[in-house]
């Protein structure tokens, strides 16, 4: 499981992003972190993958406390907004890179795996192909692909719908959901759209101005909202 223990982080010595974040995450749990921009939302989650130092506080994945462990050396695999994928390597080189600088399993376990995880994805005919010939959709599996080839112990996804068009987004939503149903991997997600967050999440974590609003499930957060800012930005009846 995850753990969020007081974390703060700050910026530049004097912006607070997150102030005195504390969560528990369960093994094989989906939760979505939901705030407006500025709200702190991607400095949880680069904080959790090891892309940004923690100014206070702990954070633990398993039984480690991880304040101190690189990002390589977490077991978490994160997809990005921009999907950041190697535009000279093909789709089948972006999905093994990663694995093969970080892992000890040899070429032939490495194919299987990328192989695995394309015909999950539904892009197992583009693996020669490069990023830049796929449509934003196609890019956006790759980057899920790379992800889940890596079989990380937590799966952190910042936003990866937000470049798509709504009817793709809606779509997207629902593989994300059966991937996850399928691997159970413990993951944590965050997005701007509450929709998306009552969709598809176990629990909703609202984040406003760096302070944690409310933790709930969808339904809970919906039905009781802990204040006006919750029951506004989600959208509660009034
Ligand atoms: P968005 O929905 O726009 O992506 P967010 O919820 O992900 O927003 P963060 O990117 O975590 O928000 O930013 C939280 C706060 O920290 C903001 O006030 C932001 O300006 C500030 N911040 C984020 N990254 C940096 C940085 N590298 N240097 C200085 N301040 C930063
Ligand atoms: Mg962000």
């Amino acid at each position: 499981e995850v753990g969020f223990n007081h974390v703060k982080k700050m910026y530049d010595g004097d912006i607070v992003a997150v102030e005195d974040f504390s969560l528990d995450i369960e093994d094989g749990e989906f939760v979505t972190i939901v705030g407006p921009s500025g709200s702190g939302k991607s400095t949880l989650l680069r904080m959790l993958a090891g892309l940004e130092d923690i100014t206070g506080g702990e954070i633990t994945i398993g039984d480690r406390v991880v304040n101190d462990i690189a990002a390589q050396d977490r077991n978490v695999a994160m997809v990005f907004q921009n999907y950041a994928l190697y535009p000279h390597m093909t789709v089948r080189k972006n999905m093994s890179y990663g694995l093969k600088l970080t892992s000890d399993l040899d070429d032939e376990e490495i194919t299987k795996r990328v192989e695995d995880a394309a015909e999950m994805m539904g892009i197992e005919d583009q693996l020669e192909k490069k990023p830049a010939s796929l449509s934003g959709g196609q890019q956006q599996r790759v980057a899920t692909g790379r992800a889940i080839v890596r079989d990380p112990d937590v799966f952190l996804m910042d936003e990866p719908l937000s470049n798509l068009d709504a009817k793709l987004r809606a779509h997207m939503r629902i593989e994300l959901q059966r991937i996850q149903d399928d691997l159970e991997t413990t993951t944590v997600y965050v997005t701007h759209d509450q929709e998306e967050a009552l969709t598809m999440s176990d629990r909703v974590v609202i984040l406003d101005q760096g302070e944690l609003q409310q933790v709930g499930t969808p339904a809970e957060v919906f039905d009781e909202p802990a204040n006006l800012f919750v029951a506004d930005f989600i959208g509660s009846p009034s």
